[in-house]
């Protein structure tokens, strides 16, 4: 029987699989972007998900280019199926990803309490409870806080919440990819 692997040693391992995935997923993805042509990546050591890709994944999402089931359904005429690769649960949209999926629990629930209580620095808390009542008017908020800036009334808070707002989306583009790539295998 093989001997179970040590925690530093699973460890090394799972951080290799991930930086093989990220730098040839980084490759893939430099090659085809124009702006991105002029950057040589062949030598890219990724140590962690890298920076820039984090942000095409959130930019992404907040420009609704981001490739979810639904749009791959929509556009291969509903051949292909809607529903959330991740839990099964529902089909996977913009506010699915960003607020409902169960798979991705854990980081909605890290980062969304970090995206309230900068908000709510902010606004205070009874317009939050005004506003903020419903996942449509949240996802919303995640996806361009600029939506809000008529209540924010402030740049730099509107900048602060983008910051959290865009942690959360690369945080769960960055889970999404594991997550599939696991269920995958
Ligand atoms: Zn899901």
């Amino acid at each position: 029987m093989e001997e179970p692997l040590n925690k530093l040693s699973w460890k090394h391992q799972y951080k290799t699989a991930v930086n093989n995935y990220w730098t040839k997923n980084f490759r893939d993805e430099s090659e085809n972007r124009s702006t991105l042509q002029f950057m040589n990546f062949n030598e890219t050591q990724i140590g962690k998900p890298h920076l820039l890709w984090q942000i095409i994944g959130s930019s992404r999402i907040a420009t609704g280019t981001y490739l979810l089931q639904s749009n791959i359904s929509k556009f291969s005429n509903k051949q292909e199926d809607p529903t959330c690769p991740l839990c099964g649960l529902g089909d996977e949209d913009t506010i699915h990803l960003l607020t409902s999926c169960n798979m991705l629990h854990q980081e909605h629930k890290i980062h969304y309490s970090k995206l309230k209580e900068i908000t709510i620095k902010y606004i205070g808390q009874s317009v939050w409870n005004n506003i903020f009542s419903n996942i449509e008017a949240i996802t919303k908020l995640i996806v361009d806080a600029s939506n809000y800036y008529y209540i924010f009334n402030s740049k730099t808070a509107v900048v602060d919440v983008a910051k959290v707002a865009s942690d959360l989306c690369s945080t769960l583009h960055i889970k999404r990819i594991i997550l599939k790539s696991e269920f995958s295998k």
